[in-house]
């Protein structure tokens, strides 16, 4: 039955949400009172990677690996760089290692001489290494632009400011410009999201926090080079949560530190601007063939749920669905695909309700080697 969905938020999972909707015979609108993907999906390469400290978002990555490689063939282009994903230092290699025999797993460790061409700007590093080789970075502007352009006439540049299940069935959605009802909302608004599920009556556990991520250019630049993801969890060059993903045609590396940080609008103090020194600083330690001239730096807010950095759930009430959680980019299409088959049951997926807690980390995990 064809159903008329309202899709609240045009970054990366509503919009795959809508694409979803719209081929399993939806009709949809995407409300984006901003730019389409300039929220939490804004700037350019994220990582897709399968390793996750809970073993059934290593089996969801599988599938949206799946459908990012559908997503390239309907739309003919490369989404995911063939770069990889390495993991340096034991808790994340131990991690990996646990799915080392999946069925779809293609990891494998790299010798130190592999090290070095997996990617270059990388420091002199002694210990054990594992490529991802399935993984690598999103292109993150082409799958937004590509998405964009499939919804097209669908996105309604209008603010969202309440969202109103009603009794008998349907939802009323109060925008900027008015009232009207859909037969099911899903809201994938970001940072706007708990404020929303408010209105719902709905009470999330998102915590707001900021992040700082900084994109270097390569000192040797060479286009044709590999350049693999890193998680370092090593502590070998002083931080044991640094990340970093080549950016669209591999002259740039972007690099961060997976600390996300409160901040408290009453305090004098910037911890922006410390967490942005001490990226600089591990840059410097850990890849010197990264060069700090001409370095860009990105401040976002990300939204996390209490039970670990992956963390992601749906909560519902009545036909509306609302979606929390981080690192979302990598399942999107997962998610959006997810989302559509949970409006058209009229029940969240089992599996992604809040008490299933998805990506909730390991007891005894140390924090450090999450999100790794
Ligand atoms: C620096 C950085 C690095 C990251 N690295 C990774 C990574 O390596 N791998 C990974 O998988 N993920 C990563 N993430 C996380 C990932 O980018 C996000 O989880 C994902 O982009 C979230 O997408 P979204 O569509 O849920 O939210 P958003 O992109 O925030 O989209 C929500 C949209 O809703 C709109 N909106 C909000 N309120 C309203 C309203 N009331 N009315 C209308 N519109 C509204 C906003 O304008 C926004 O465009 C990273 C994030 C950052 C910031």
């Amino acid at each position: 039955m064809t159903r008329r969905v309202a899709v609240i938020g045009g970054g990366v999972v509503g919009l795959a949400t809508a694409w979803a909707l719209e081929k399993s015979g939806h009709t949809c609108l995407v409300f984006e009172h901003g730019a389409p993907g300039g929220g939490q999906s804004v700037g350019e390469s994220r990582i897709f990677r399968h390793s996750h400290d809970d073993p059934r978002q290593f089996d969801l990555a599988l599938q949206a690996r799946q459908d990012w490689r559908d997503w390239e063939e309907e739309f003919g282009v490369e989404l995911i760089s063939p770069d990889g994903a390495m993991v340096i230092g034991d808790p994340a290699v131990a991690r990996m290692e646990k799915y080392a025999d999946a069925p779809g797993a293609m990891f494998r460790e790299l010798e130190p001489a592999d090290v070095r061409k997996a990617l270059p700007p990388l420091a002199e590093f002694e210990g054990r290494v594992l490529i991802d080789e399935a993984a690598g970075a999103i292109k993150t502007r082409l799958t937004l632009a590509i998405l964009i352009g499939s919804i097209g006439l669908n996105l309604v540049p209008e603010r969202v400011d309440s969202v109103n299940p009603r009794d008998g069935g349907g939802v009323d959605v109060v925008t900027s410009v008015g009232r009207r009802t859909f037969d099911a909302v899903v809201v994938a608004a970001g940072m706007g999201t708990v404020g929303l599920a408010a209105t719902a009556g709905v009470e999330l556990p998102v915590l707001l926090r900021a992040h700082v991520r900084i994109t270097l250019p390569l000192r040797s630049p060479s286009p044709a080079r590999r350049l693999a993801c890193l998680q370092d969890s090593s502590g070998e060059f002083g931080e044991t949560r640094g990340y970093g993903s080549p950016v669209r045609g591999n002259r740039e590396y972007a690099v961060g530190l997976a600390l996300n940080v409160e901040i408290d609008p009453t305090s004098a103090e910037d911890p922006l601007s410390a967490l942005a020194d001490r990226t600089r600083k591990y840059v410097e330690r850990a890849l010197p063939g990264l060069d700090s001239d001409g370095s860009q730096e990105m401040q976002a807010w990300v939204t996390e749920l209490p039970w670990g950095a992956d963390g992601l759930a749906v909560w519902q009430r009545g036909d509306a669905f609302f979606i929390a959680g981080h690192n979302l980019f990598k399942l999107a299409p997962a998610l959006g695909k997810m989302l559509a088959r949970s409006v058209d049951a009229g029940t969240v997926e089992p599996g992604f309700l809040p008490s299933d807690r998805l990506g909730e980390e390991a007891s005894g995990t140390p924090r450090s080697a999450s999100a790794l």
